[in-house]
């Protein structure tokens, strides 16, 4: 049995600081450290050795699409081929320095991200349409996770485990490197969850070949430089920006890969599955964070003003972009009438705008195919469906920026909804005392494992709840999003992921290989 301890470094472990909003001084120095960094950025490939192409993609700014925030270079096969040559040579010496020292690299590169907090800050808002509040969060849980990850690294591979010798023999059982990880991220968190599993990768022993989300390449090449910077050797760690079908398929169907750790979309999940499989070459481990369709409950004991607070929070908050977020409240009828009356009113206050103000609640959608394909949602809903309240987004903020107004729609039943929409869309569905074990039904039978939120002043329903829903982290009066890495270990089940969560004690076992030595003495 391998020691699992919940909390590696017991009293001491922090968790990286926060702005002090209520601190002027604090908001000041970081309005000089974001203006301090307007880009424009650039990124391309970092393989040794490989040839780079000369073609450039411009990124722009989801909230004006008139400013250009950098512009990068992708990579084509014969730049994977370099990749993986290099990190299937550089493995066997990586996986043979001690964990010690693989986990004061990230220590180092959890003091460099802070450090640098204001460029990453200013990428988060720029390139992805963070807002204040979520890209400061981002860069605290990119430290957070290199510092979690380091602790995991000294406890489950600094030594091996001691097994019992009942024949005489000693037997040593050692924890390893699976070879070489892909680790493809997403838009999303393309900072913490671009960190967070390049570094439980490369932490574990294996090295590495990273491809950002297409949308987020620029953070991504920051995030590496640092890291190189820190102490992570180049060939250990590569880097190459992309799209899915090219450079991502060119990847998932090496030969030679031990493992690929993916966050993003079911479906995209279910097309490396099926790439890894055909291959010939070692079984390849999947490590996949997906998707959610989750729902708040709330029952007639809940307290409104919290309710609402929370379901905005869950819904709108980062405009809806993140695989956790709220997509259906389950309201008791008996209360449903003023809850909806005050979830509309809280609507109406919502400032939809310029992620780079603090005055801001709700950013962009991250480009025009999100937008397109959520807005033919709300059109659909806004034929079937009730809508309860749509916020004003000003004419000016709209036409040069990709913003969705939040929507809230009421609906009889989950079944209308098809799939996961991915925005700051909520739907609200009623359901009446007794029936508490059909809503979870409902929920159940999605098949995704997400997020629950639950909100009631009843302790046994809040325990029946989580007894019975079928999801990896379930919320009871709160909100349900922002895990915070080694307190709240993050993932689900089923269409939802693979697991282990991210964040958590076991992750980092899913990149290793075990090895027994046995010794006749
Ligand atoms: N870990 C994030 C949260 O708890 C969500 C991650 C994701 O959207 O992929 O809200």
């Amino acid at each position: 049995r391998i020691p699992m301890p919940v909390d590696i470094y017991g009293e001491q472990r922090k968790n990286s600081m926060g702005v002090n909003f209520s601190n002027e001084d604090d908001i000041r120095q970081l309005a000089e450290d974001i203006n301090a960094h307007k880009g424009p950025w650039k990124a391309a490939p970092l393989v040794p050795g490989a040839k780079i192409g000369k073609e450039t993609v411009k990124v722009t700014d989801p909230a004006d699409h008139r400013r250009v925030v950098g512009e990068w270079i992708g990579g084509d096969e014969s730049v994977v081929d370099t990749a993986i040559t290099n990190a299937v040579a550089a493995q066997p010496d990586w996986d043979r320095v001690p964990a010690e020292k693989r986990a004061q690299i990230a220590e180092r590169a959890a003091e460099m991200i802070e450090a640098n907090r204001g460029e990453f800050v200013a990428m988060c808002v720029r390139e992805a349409g963070k807002t204040l509040p979520d890209a400061i969060a981002e860069v605290r849980e990119a430290a957070d996770f290199c510092r979690y990850y380091a602790g995991m690294a000294r406890k489950l591979f600094g030594q091996p485990e001691d097994m019992p010798s009942p024949t005489g023999e000693t037997n040593r059982l050692f924890l390893n490197g699976r070879g070489v990880f892909v680790c493809i991220s997403p838009w999303n968190f393309p900072l913490a969850i671009f960190m967070g599993e390049v570094m439980a990768a490369v932490l574990a022993g294996n090295t590495v070949v990273a491809k950002p989300a297409e949308q987020t390449s620029l953070i991504g090449y920051a995030a590496v430089k640092l890291l190189h910077e820190a102490g992570i050797p180049q060939h250990v760690l590569q880097f190459i920006p992309g799209d899915g079908a090219s450079v991502g398929a060119a990847l998932t169907r090496d030969p030679r890969i031990a493992g690929v750790a993916f966050t993003g979309s079911t479906e995209t999940a279910w097309v490396i599955n099926k790439t890894l499989a055909a291959r010939k070459g070692p079984i390849a481990t999947l490590i996949a964070e997906t998707g959610g369709q989750n729902a708040m409950i709330a029952d007639s004991s809940s307290l409104p003003e919290q309710l609402v607070k929370d379901v905005m929070a869950s819904a709108f908050g980062s405009a809806g972009q993140r695989c956790s977020a709220a997509r259906i409240l389950f309201i008791q009828d008996d209360v449903a009438d003023r809850v909806i009356e005050m979830l509309g009113g809280a609507i109406d206050e919502l400032k939809v705008g310029d992620p780079g103000l603090l005055s801001t609640d709700v950013g962009p959608v991250i480009d025009h195919e999100a937008l397109e394909g959520l807005q033919k949602h709300v059109d659909r809903m806004n034929r079937e469906a009730k809508l309860i309240r749509k916020a004003t987004v000003d004419a000016e903020v709209a036409e040069h920026g990709t913003f969705l107004a939040p929507h809230a729609f009421e609906i009889p039943s989950l079944d209308m909804l098809e799939r996961e929409e991915f925005g700051p869309i909520l739907h609200v569905v009623r359901w009446k005392a007794g029936e508490l074990d059909k809503v979870l039904d409902q929920i159940n039978a999605t098949g995704y494992g997400l997020t629950l939120g639950i909100h009631s002043r009843i302790d046994d329903t809040i325990a029946y709840v989580q007894k019975h829903a079928r999801v990896g982290n379930c919320y009871a009066n709160r909100n349900q999003v922002g895990a915070v890495v080694g307190v709240q270990p993050f993932g689900g089940e089923g269409l939802s992921g693979t697991g282990f969560k991210a964040g958590g004690p076991h992750y980092m076992l899913r990149f290793a290989t075990e090895r027994v030595l046995t010794v006749n003495t």
